[in-house]
């Protein structure tokens, strides 16, 4: 049988990754992208999102519980979670390993991710019928302008920042969700690869800056992700996310109370990063 190989299409990473795929399982089209589910002989299971791998079954545990569970052990008892995009599940299967959390909000612009992740993820969408999960599948940019009520942690798990996901990088957005989290809530976004999109990196930073007094970052090693050293963006109302509230959760397999404390960049490469004009650290 004729070798099949993914070509990703990451749209900016300055070196291309290509995987070997033992079996397309899936190929579909909804009105926003293009999927893919393949299987890979090391990583297993992918989602393909217009080209871009979103997860693979054998390190979406690193991204899921980094996006998750640093904001919410900095919090002694967050109620009230929205996470935009993250159709798959994975994050909010992370959010609702605490306890105290009453209401979790999927905002997923194409409901097509969530079934997809349904038929061919179970270990990632595990958590989507759990009865405090509310889906509501539209543009993140919208469900913010429209949400009226208070949140912990807003969470965003979202495509490059490209296209339709560019909604979800603006100075707008970010004053909406500042004003929805109040003192003691915390916002999360990733913000791509310290190693190859530094400058985009910095720009998140300085965009954060304009709507939240307090800002941070902290890092993952993601594998399947271009550039791997991948960043967390942080806006706070005055909450230090680097002070844990309590002890972590479980099961988890990549964050615990020494990775939240080892995860944040230390001051010198923050400041480095955010020196105007550098491209690399
Ligand atoms: N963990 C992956 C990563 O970091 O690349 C992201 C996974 S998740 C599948 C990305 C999701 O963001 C997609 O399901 C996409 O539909 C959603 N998305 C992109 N732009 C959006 C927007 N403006 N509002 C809501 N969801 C959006």
């Amino acid at each position: 049988m004729a070798e099949i190989r993914l070509f990703e299409k990451d749209p900016y990473a300055p070196i291309k990754y290509t995987y070997e795929v033992s079996e397309v399982l899936y190929r579909g089209k909804s009105p926003y992208q293009e999927f893919a589910v393949v299987t890979n002989p090391f990583f297993g299971r992918m989602l393909i999102l217009d080209g871009v791998v979103q997860f693979t079954e054998r390190d979406e545990f690193y991204y899921h519980e980094m996006l998750a569970h640093v904001a919410l052990h900095a919090m002694k008892a967050p109620k009230t979670v929205i996470v935009i995009g993250g159709g798959d599940g994975g994050v909010i299967r992370e959010v609702l390993k605490h306890p105290t959390v009453e209401k979790a909000y999927l905002v997923d612009i194409d409901s097509e991710v969530t079934r997809v992740s349904r038929e061919f993820f179970p270990t990632v969408s595990s958590g989507l019928s759990d009865p405090r999960v509310v889906e509501a599948p539209m543009d993140g940019a919208i469900f913010m302008q429209e949400f009226e009520g208070t949140a912990d942690a807003i969470l965003v798990d979202s495509t490059d920042i490209v296209g339709f996901a560019k909604s979800l990088f603006t100075e707008e957005f970010f004053g909406k969700a500042a004003r929805i989290l109040g003192p003691t809530g915390a916002f999360v976004t990733l913000s791509e690869s310290m190693h190859f999109h530094l400058p985009m990196v910095r720009e998140v930073q300085n965009t954060l800056k304009k709507a939240f007094p307090k800002v941070d970052l902290y890092t993952a090693p993601i594998a399947t992700y271009p550039g791997n050293w991948w960043c967390f963006a942080v806006g706070t109302n005055g909450l230090d996310l680097r002070a844990q509230a309590r002890d972590q959760v479980g099961p988890t397999r990549y964050y615990c109370n020494d990775i939240h404390k080892a995860c944040f960049l230390p001051k010198y490469l923050y400041d480095r990063m955010m020196e105007e004009g550098r491209e690399s650290m």
